[in-house]
């Protein structure tokens, strides 16, 4: 199961999501399957999102894998 250790520098939790995709301009990619995880590589969707940041001025997408997760916390450290 999940631990409780989200961070909260730039992440973005369900409710907000899809508004805050249409703001970003990602909402049709996002929903189109055409983002994927920085990590692993392997398609976002609202099944398998566990979060998303901001690098430069890209919004980059997380996958709930515990090893993305893990490589997640260490990038945000
Ligand atoms: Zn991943």
């Amino acid at each position: 199961m999940f631990k409780k250790e989200k961070k909260k520098i730039n992440l973005v939790y369900d409710d907000d999501l899809k508004g805050m995709l249409k703001r970003l301009g990602i909402l049709d990619d996002f929903v189109q399957g055409r983002k994927k995880c920085e990590f692993c590589k392997n398609i976002i969707n609202v099944e398998n999102l566990h979060s998303l940041f901001k690098k430069s001025e890209d919004i980059k997408f997380v996958c709930d894998s515990p090893e993305c997760i893990k490589k997640l916390l260490v990038y945000l450290k």
